[in-house]
């Protein structure tokens, strides 16, 4: 079956050209092999032109917060792919830029005779904008096509303003987006012509070298991007990420009820994946659905909006499935139909309102960014937070809720509130970057969310959070033994 036309998005007007050497996929995004729509147009394409695939992998060394930390993560994925790609009909370059500005010119050279180039679909970052240049440099069609969620994100045509109506729109539309799934492994075909990288290209971009692909130190010494943000120790690539998905499916998911507390170790933990594009939501839920003994034919679109009562699942995997569909997709509703998805102003009126009302509120004096991100509070619980985002690239789901609402309590306005949380989200977080990035931290300003009272300083109706609540809700002895400053204060 063709990849569904509405994933897909014309960048520029020009047509495929189908005298063209080869058909050319510029993988920025959904970066992986398996359940792909972007891949899989590509290979429709190759195929009915009967040209050659060349799958592009580039990553860039200039990006903002580009560090060994992130670069590992993607290099894993590119290993991958290159012993993937090796066993297939289909040439596979992974370029990784010495210097920013080195991979200028790659994408054109290898465009300059292709028939058509196929891209991810990416609403946020610098990947749009990236996009755009390439669209009005390049000979030749340049199609994104959207393969980050369950719905097509172009079923829903407008910002969607609350969480309730995202549901409301999945409920009636979501048994109809499921018939059409992407393929396990769209290049295991045998009728594809043999490609190869053009001479030109890998003489002036050299391929990624072993030893970076295979994790030297030395060689991702090497590039010019911040080394003081480190590797986790956490593989990154689609093998990583389905051995995560099978893990949390086998061992996690019946506990997921618990997710609030951090030392239940409930949640899957797959967001670093789903960003990076080496996981996506089909092979989540198909996976969900194997050992649920789950199909489509069990959603239950009269729940118009309601919780639960949807899926037609147990309550643990409704509950996931809330966060990975509705909250996930969410963003990238954001991000694709309201241009100031990262700015201040895209705050609801209310909010934005009752923070103006209180910006003169008196805050805590010593509180700077710098402060924060060595993790020196005066709160150990926020502290302890910030330790395990510096350290292990990710923070428990509802502590992120809480150390986003203690910075608007500390940062000297509400715009430097959120100046500060896209700051150290994005340059530590392994899943940051990402429109949950922007859901996430925009929620905490009242994004998705009402007014709560009683009015309070600084927050006025925001919803307004605290530590020693968190402290008395949550089961956090081992969270805190493990990140903690002072972790006897607990005990
Ligand atoms: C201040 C703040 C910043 C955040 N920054 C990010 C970010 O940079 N990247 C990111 O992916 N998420 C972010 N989130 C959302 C959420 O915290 C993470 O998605 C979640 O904790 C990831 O852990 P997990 O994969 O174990 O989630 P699970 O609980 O296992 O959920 C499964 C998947 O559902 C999605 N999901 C879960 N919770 C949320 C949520 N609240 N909003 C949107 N999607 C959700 C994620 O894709 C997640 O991987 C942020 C939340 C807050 C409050």
């Amino acid at each position: 079956m063709p990849t569904p036309l509405e994933r897909v998005r014309a960048l520029n007007d020009r047509p495929i050209a189908p005298d063209g050497a080869r058909v050319v996929y510029w993988m920025v995004a959904t970066r992986r092999p398996r359940h792909n729509f972007a891949l899989e147009r590509a290979v429709d394409h190759a195929r009915a032109l009967a040209k050659p695939l060349v799958v592009l992998e580039p990553l860039r060394a200039g990006y903002l917060h580009a560090c060994d930390r992130f670069h590992r993560f993607v290099l894993d994925g590119m290993a991958d792919h290159a012993a993937f790609f090796r066993e297939r009909r289909v040439a596979y370059h992974p370029y990784v830029e010495p210097a920013p500005g080195e991979g200028a010119g790659l994408l054109e050279a290898l465009a300059k005779d292709a028939c058509v180039v196929v891209t991810d679909d990416w609403p946020c970052f610098f990947v749009p904008h990236m996009q755009r240049a390439a669209a009005a440099k390049l000979g030749v069609r340049l199609e994104a096509v959207d393969a980050s969620g369950l719905l097509p994100v172009s079923r829903a045509g407008k910002a969607l303003g609350r969480a309730f109506d995202f549901r409301r729109l999945l409920h009636r539309e979501l048994p109809s987006a499921l018939e059409d799934w992407p393929l396990a492994d769209p290049t295991a075909v045998e009728d594809l012509v043999p490609a190869s990288i053009p001479r030109g290209v890998t003489s002036r971009w050299p391929r990624a070298s072993a030893a970076l692909l295979a994790g030297a130190h030395d060689a991702l010494a090497a590039l010019p991007i911040r080394h003081t943000i480190l590797p986790t120790g956490e593989r990154g690539g689609f093998r990583a990420a389905e051995d995560r998905l099978a893990r949390f499916v086998e061992a996690r998911l019946d506990g997921y009820e618990e997710r609030a507390h951090p030392d239940a170790d409930v949640a899957s933990e797959l967001s670093p994946h789903l960003h990076f594009g080496h996981l996506g939501p089909h092979a989540v839920l198909g996976a969900i659905a194997a050992r649920e003994g789950w199909s489509p034919a069990e959603l239950d679109p009269s729940a118009r909006g309601a919780r639960a009562g949807f899926w037609g699942t147990r309550p643990a995997a409704e509950q996931f499935l809330d966060q990975l569909v509705t909250w996930r997709e969410l963003g990238f509703n954001a991000c694709r139909y309201d241009e100031a998805y990262d700015r201040y102003a895209s705050l609801p009126a209310w909010a934005r309102a009752t923070l103006a009302a209180h910006a003169r509120d008196p805050r805590p004096p010593g509180y700077d960014l710098a402060r924060l991100e060595a993790a020196a509070t005066d709160d150990p619980l926020w502290n302890a937070a910030q330790r395990q985002l510096v350290e292990s690239g990710r923070m428990h789901n509802y502590l992120r809720m809480l150390w986003g609402k203690k910075i608007v309590g500390w940062a000297p306005s509400p715009e430097a509130a959120l100046e500060w949380m896209i700051t150290l989200n994005d340059r530590y977080a392994l899943d940051g970057r990402d429109p949950n990035s922007y859901s996430g931290i925009f929620w905490v300003l009242g994004r998705y969310d009402r007014p709560w009272g009683p009015e309070r300083p600084i927050f006025g109706t925001v919803r307004y959070m605290t530590s020693e609540s968190a402290r008395r809700k949550l089961r956090l002895r081992a969270y805190l033994d493990r990140w903690g400053d002072t972790p006897a204060l607990f005990s």
